[in-house]
Order: structure tokens, then C-alpha cells, then sequence
């Protein structure tokens, strides 16, 4: 199982140093977020397109304002035509790109409408509050460019100020300026809160994901883990056609060795088990805990000769070397090859007949089960 060292998870600048862990955080978010987008997108487009009232009275008919109004029509169709893209089979920077040309044909629609506009500020401040909030959702937790965004809106009011009110005060226009980059500043603060707090969530959330895989004493993963493996190595088996195998790992004499040792040595010859699996096999493979004194080893790719082999190499690697405190330890193998859609006790169980022979015939050893 994959372990994360703390160096790797810090966050700077509202983003993992990580470029990774980065992305795994932000196509969790999208896919996590695909809802509420769902949702904003077409709210959006439809408030963009809403205004053409607005437009309708205060300018009046026009070339332009039916061009103003075509760009509105689009902006609606993209928003809504843009969740096909933002679906979770969609690579993240195919997502990310969508959202992003979403978000610049925004601002260029209102960019267009604040050229318009001869006297537009309550206009002006009623889109710009809303172009920051679409900013901030559209763009999720991206803080570079969440405040990268609200900079271009200001610049387009600035332009838009100077070019269209020639009649407005310096003291006004400076106001206004004032006003939109104090506005932008503390919505960056928020959203650097808002992107580290987030990001600290998901780190929260993959711990107890991790937890509640893991088996404490050994460090592998447990039952659980082992179920979602299988699950992923079905779905590739019936795509792909690959085959898997099965191997169930019974330490042998475990009790005699709990009452010579102590359990406490127990514990160390379990974990010392682990460490020299885990050594052994491919990191494609996976290696759990079934409980007690027993393994489950899910391989891959694994024709019943491989798995044979992975068994006879696996029981080589523990009889060969004493461990420490106990001295030489031994196990039996029952193999298996999985099948398409069993249940995961269904595969264990044709395993533990194996093992069960491998048991009678006189223990560390290894056995097969069609
Ligand atoms: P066999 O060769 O037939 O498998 O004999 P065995 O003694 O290994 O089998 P049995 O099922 O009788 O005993 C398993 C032992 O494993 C009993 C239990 O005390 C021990 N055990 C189970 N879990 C742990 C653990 O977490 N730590 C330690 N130290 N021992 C454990
Ligand atoms: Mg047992
Ligand atoms: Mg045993």
C-alpha cells in the first residue's frame, strides 16, 4: 500500500507542493463537484442571458445589441453544452480547459455588454460581484487562478471607465478602482482560506480512507482493501481478458509458536512475514491481511504456472532465513485461479482448499485448486 510522508503534503499557495497529490486533489474535487456544477453552469449561462432585458431597455435596438444578445445565446448553449465535458471519464485537463474557455467566454460577454453600457455602474457592480462568484466555482480551487481572473475583470472596468464615462470625477474613477481591487483582495483571502482548507479536508478524508484499509499490526492493507483490488482486477479481466490469481497464506503452527515465544514475538514474526512478501512480490500485486495468522496475495497477470511460482518463491523466502526472535518460521500455500464475477469469500474459499491439503500433506508447502 502506498504510504505519503508529510514533506510531500505541504500546501503553498493554496496548492499542494506535490504535483501528484495536486492532482489527484483536483480531479477528486471535479468529480466530486460534478453536481453542483451541474447546476451552476446552466444558472449561469441563464442569468447571462437574463440580461438581455436589461439590454432591451437601456439600449434600445441595434446592431450591436443583437449582436450583444447572440453572444449571450452562445454563452447559454456553451455553459450548459460544457457538462458533456466536465464528466468524470474526461482527462482533468480537458475538464479544467473547458471550465476555464467557459469562464473567458463569460468575460468576454460581459466584457462586450460593459462597452455597451454609457452609464452602467449599478450594472458594473451587479456583474462583477457575479463574475468573481463564477470565477470562484468555476475555476475550483484554484487560487493563482481565481485571483488571476477577478484581475482581468477589474482591468476590463478599469478600460471600460476610461474609455466610455469621460465625464466622471478622477476622485470617482479612482474610487471605483479602489473599491474593485479591495474587493478582489479579500476575496483572495478567502479563497486562499478556502483552498487550503479544502485541500487540509481531503488529506483528512485520505487518512481515514487509509485507516480503514489498513491492517495496524502489519501496516498491509486489510479485507477491505483486498475486496476493492478485486473488484478492479475483475473489471480489467472482463475488459482486458487478463487473468488473475488467488494465493490464501496459512502460517504453520502459529499457536505453538505464540506459547514458546510469546505473543508479543508472534506479533513480530507476523510483521516480519509482511516485510519479506511485500519484498518478494511485483508492485502490481497485492499483499493484504485476511486475519489471524493468514495473507491473501491477489496477483496479476498470473497464468497457474506464474502463481506457482509467486507461491513456491513466497515459501522459499520465509522457510529460508530464521527470523529473529522465533527462529524458522513456515507456511502453506492454497492457490487459485479468480474467476470473472465471484465474490471474493467464493475465491478465498476454493484457495482454502488448497491450503487445507497443503496442511494435511504435512504443511509448508504449497497446492493448487482449479
Ligand atoms: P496450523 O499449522 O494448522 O495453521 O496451526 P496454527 O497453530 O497456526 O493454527 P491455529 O488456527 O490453531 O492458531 C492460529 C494462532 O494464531 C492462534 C492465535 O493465537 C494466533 N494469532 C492470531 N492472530 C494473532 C496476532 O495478531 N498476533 C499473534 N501473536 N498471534 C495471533
Ligand atoms: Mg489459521
Ligand atoms: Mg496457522
Amino acid at each position: 500500500m502506498e504510504t505519503i510522508t508529510p514533506s510531500r503534503l505541504d500546501i503553498r499557495f493554496g496548492r499542494f507542493s506535490e504535483r501528484s497529490i495536486e492532482t489527484d486533489f483536483r480531479t477528486y474535487e471535479l468529480d466530486a463537484g460534478y453536481r453542483s456544477l451541474s447546476c451552476i453552469l446552466p444558472l449561469l449561462g441563464a442569468i447571462f442571458l437574463g440580461f438581455s432585458l436589461p439590454d432591451l431597455l437601456v439600449l434600445g435596438q441595434g446592431g450591436f445589441r443583437t449582436a450583444l444578445f447572440l453572444a449571450r445565446l452562445v454563452f447559454f448553449i456553451v455553459s450548459v453544452a460544457a457538462l458533456r465535458f466536465l464528466r468524470s471519464d474526461v482527462t482533468l485537463l480537458r475538464r479544467e480547459f473547458v471550465l476555464a474557455g467557459v469562464t473567458v467566454f463569460g468575460i468576454a460577454v460581459f466584457g462586450f455588454a460593459m462597452f455597451m453600457y454609457r452609464d452602467g455602474n449599478v450594472y458594473l457592480q451587479a456583474m462583477s460581484v457575479l463574475l468573481m462568484v463564477a470565477a470562484q466555482s468555476l475555476v475550483p480551487n484554484r487560487f493563482s487562478v481565481s485571483v488571476a481572473i477577478s484581475l482581468v475583470i477589474v482591468a476590463i472596468g478599469v478600460v471600460s471607465v476610461e474609455f466610455r464615462a469621460e465625464s466622471m470625477p478622477m476622485m470617482t474613477k479612482a474610487a471605483l478602482l479602489v473599491d474593485s481591487l479591495l474587493m478582489t483582495l479579500i476575496c483572495s483571502i478567502i479563497w486562499l482560506r478556502t483552498c487550503r482548507s479544502r485541500r487540509h479536508e481531503y488529506l483528512k478524508s485520505m487518512e481515514l480512507e487509509h485507516i480503514s484499509r489498513t491492517d495496524p499490526l502489519t501496516g498491509l492493507g486489510n479485507r477491505r482493501y483486498l475486496a476493492d483490488r478485486l473488484t478492479e482486477a475483475q473489471s480489467r479481466s472482463s475488459r482486458y481478458g487478463e487473468s488473475y490469481a488467488l494465493i490464501l497464506v496459512d502460517l504453520d503452527r502459529f499457536k505453538n509458536l505464540n506459547d514458546n515465544f510469546g505473543h508479543e514475538a508472534g506479533d513480530e514474526a507476523l510483521k516480519e512475514t509482511g516485510r519479506r512478501f511485500t519484498a518478494a512480490l511485483r508492485s502490481e500485486d497485492s499483499l493484504s491481511r485476511w486475519g489471524g495468522e493468514e495473507f491473501v496475495i491477489l496477483l496479476s497477470y498470473a497464468t497457474v504456472d506464474a502463481a506457482l511460482e509467486s507461491a513456491r518463491r513466497l515459501r522459499l523466502v520465509l522457510s529460508s532465513t530464521p527470523m529473529n526472535l522465533v527462529g524458522r518460521v513456515t507456511a502453506s500455500f492454497g492457490v487459485t485461479l479468480l474467476r470473472s464475477s465471484e465474490a471474493l469469500a467464493d475465491a478465498v474459499a476454493r484457495a482454502d482448499l488448497a491450503l487445507y491439503r497443503a496442511k494435511d500433506a504435512g504443511r509448508d508447502r504449497v497446492e493448487f485448486e482449479p
